[in-house]
């Protein structure tokens, strides 16, 4: 591709030197040719542009040189300018050439021409592209000198520093000739030479062009500070440089550190919360364990069978009865809350029908209502179809705690639950929602604490409302987490003196959304024991009693003597041993029909008495009945059955269960 050059003519007419623009324009240029002839507006012209080349006629009657050339040595660029003639005089030449004329070329010699204008644009261009590298290295010195990097070179035959910038030789402290002086391990803290030439060998082999490492670096006054560096290998002439570019990162480290510091922080808490959740799982298992015995105990005693105890007596029995109880619900809320909070809530999906729901709360809340003179209502509406997908017993257990506080929270009045197909905006995409109504005409809540109330541990009015109601402040937040869980959704209106509408929200089949939260693993879906009566049931005392022996291997004594009492209406005879030892020990001198073996022991697993019973040939067909408080997962149930042969879940509820396993395998 041509080169384009732009002349400007200074000549007498726009048709002078017709022979010269012909030669112009069959050369190696694309020639773009101006002529000027006005000497007025000359300076304006020769200002608004960059011109390459100005070629003056000096058979032009009013050029001005001099002029011209003025004008030429005010630019900050170079134009060269070249005179064209028919003659000239020698002296006028040389005063010419002397004062900024680059060349002459004769009208009479055109031939000469295009040399000369090939040459001047040579070198105009060599002028300009060295005036560009000038200017564009001076801003780059700049930028170097106040880059917020360090940035140096070093020569690389002994590490000595031969260009720093400003933001090192500040951060140092140094001037330029103290730092030059300096070597390598005057800059670096806790230098060791192999150190650094371990890290810039690979550039000295040629392995790498750069390499990034951190280290110390020290100031004039001692102190230090670390630095990232970055160091890669440059030519300079014939010789080879270190150009390195650094930066303080004492924020980053400090930062580093802090962050270290907080998750060192949050593992101890993990690791003491881990500690506390077992500690209380252990704990709230022994207090279950007491407490289920404590009340067998009292209810076999409220039963008056030898009729030798008074009124007041039986009442103080049921006081102590009742405490329990509710220390025992107390109990399995907080244990609900820590195993949600754990994502260990098992949940199972039955299939729920709506007016069993409806007719089960009329049952047990009634009487209660009545009792505090409030009527208590349940209707259906809306609902085509009567079955629900969801866990049974959480559901019972979200409706309980919401009636209950709407009979604990009204004086007068009404307490009523509607359950309706929840409004299309608020159903969800998949499947009908089922809304369940609870509404009161009590105390109301205020504005600003409902949304606190779904919050562990608040009660509305703080403590007033503790002392007034009883109650721990847990329900409502147990009752929205499984709600959620469960794909569903509590909400509440409420006015102060006018009653309150908690609405339990529900999908009518929760199957999706269950699986959805056991693969995050915020729960289990597992099956669980069956739903028991809730008040343990007595037994007649049986005139014909099982003659088998069963053996009851569990620690808790208080556990043992309240089974052997209830289970002794039943069964002929029941030896208790608190200990893997004592068991075997029993064994050896006893024959026994059945043994039911608890998990923990002080001695052993309960797994490891199981294995040893089973591969005994004396022993190894005595059914084995595993009653233990662990809740166990679908898998290790199994596992255990292929050993024992049934597990009962022990709890307060499961007594009878477990006395009808025993007598399975004696009666
Ligand atoms: P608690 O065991 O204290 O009843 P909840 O979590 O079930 O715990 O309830 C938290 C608080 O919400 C209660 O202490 C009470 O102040 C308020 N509350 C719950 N239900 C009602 C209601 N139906 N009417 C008025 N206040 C209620």
């Amino acid at each position: 591709m041509k080169d384009f050059i732009s002349i400007l003519f200074i000549e007498e007419t726009e048709q002078s030197n017709q022979e010269v623009k012909l030669r112009l324009e069959q050369s190696d240029f694309s020639v773009i040719p101006f002529s000027q002839n006005s000497v007025e507006s000359l300076g304006v012209l020769l200002q608004a542009h960059k011109w390459d080349l100005i070629i003056a006629d000096i058979d032009k009657e009013d050029l001005d040189l001099s002029y011209t050339l003025d004008i030429l040595d005010q630019q900050e660029f170079i134009t060269p300018l070249v005179l064209i003639g028919s003659e000239i005089k020698n002296d006028v030449l040389y005063d010419a050439m002397a004062a900024g004329v680059q060349d002459y070329v004769a009208k009479d010699n055109p031939d000469r021409l295009l040399p000369v204008v090939a040459k001047e644009i040579r070198n105009l261009r060599k002028q300009r592209k060295y005036t560009q590298t000038a200017t564009k290295n001076q801003i780059f010195d700049r930028i170097l000198k106040k880059s917020t990097n360090e940035v140096f070179l070093m020569d690389p035959m002994n590490l000595k520093v031969i260009y720093a910038n400003d933001t090192l030789l500040d951060n140092l402290g140094y001037t330029e000739e103290e730092l030059y002086d300096l070597s390598a391990k005057d800059l670096i803290a806790s230098y060791d030479i192999r150190n650094v030439f371990e890290k810039i060998a690979p550039l000295y082999r040629g392995e790498e062009n750069s390499t990034t490492f951190q280290f110390d670096r020290k100031r004039k006054d001692g102190s230090t500070y670390p630095v990232e560096i970055h160091v890669e290998v440059t030519q300079e002439d014939t010789r080879q440089l270190l150009m390195g570019i650094s930066f303080d990162i004492s924020r980053q480290v400090e930062d580093a550190k802090i962050i270290e510091k907080q998750k060192q922080k949050t593992r101890e808490l993990e690791l003491n919360n881990k500690y506390k959740s077992q500690f209380f799982a252990n704990v709230s298992h022994e207090m279950r364990t007491i407490l289920n015995s404590t009340l067998l105990l009292t209810n076999i005693l409220k039963e008056n069978r030898y009729e030798n105890l008074n009124d007041d007596q039986l009442e103080y029995l049921q006081t102590i009865y009742h405490s329990n109880n509710s220390v025992l619900e107390l109990l399995n809320e907080v244990l609900d809350l820590s195993k949600i909070e754990a994502g260990k809530i098992e949940v199972r999906l039955d299939e729920v029908e709506i007016s069993d729901v409806c007719e089960r709360a009329e049952r047990l809340f009634k009487p209660i209502a009545w009792e505090k003179n409030l009527s208590f209502e349940c209707s259906l509406n809306g609902i085509a179809n009567n079955i629900l997908k969801t866990d049974r017993l959480r559901l019972d257990q979200v409706l309980n705690n919401l009636i209950s506080n709407a009979i604990k929270f009204t004086e007068h009045g009404s307490v009523r639950l509607e359950i309706v197909k929840a409004n299309s905006d608020r159903a969800k995409q998949n499947g009908d929602r089922i809304a369940f109504k609870v509404h009161d005409t009590g105390i109301g809540i205020p504005d600003e604490r409902q949304k606190h109330i779904f919050k562990s541990y608040v009660q509305a009015e703080g403590s007033s409302t503790e002392k007034r109601f009883g109650g721990t402040g847990l329900g409502l937040a147990i009752s929205k987490e499984i709600a959620n869980l469960l794909g569903g959704d509590i909400t509440l209106e409420s006015e102060p003196g006018n009653g309150s509408c908690f609405t339990l929200f529900l999908p009518s089949d929760s199957s999706d959304e269950l699986a959805q939260q056991a693969k995050k693993g915020k729960l289990r879906i597992e099956s669980k024991p069956d739903v028991e009566s809730p008040l343990v049931e007595f037994p007649e005392l049986e005139t014909d009693k099982s003659q088998g022996t069963v053996l009851l291997v569990d620690d808790s004594s208080i556990h043992n003597m309240a089974l052997k009492e209830f289970l002794g209406f039943s069964i002929n005879k029941c030896i208790t041993a608190e200990s893997a030892g004592e068991a075997y020990e029993v064994l050896r001198q006893e024959i026994v029909d059945c043994i039911i073996l608890d998990m923990y022991l002080p001695d052993a697993d309960g797994k490891e008495v199981l294995d040893k019973l089973k591969s005994n040939g004396n022993y190894k067909n005595i059914p084995v009945i595993i009653y233990s408080g662990k809740s166990l997962a679908k898998s290790e149930e199994e596992e255990l059955l292929k050993k024992a042969d049934a597990v009962v879940q022990k709890n307060v509820n499961s007594y009878r269960k477990l006395l009808e396993t025993v007598l399975e395998r004696i009666g």
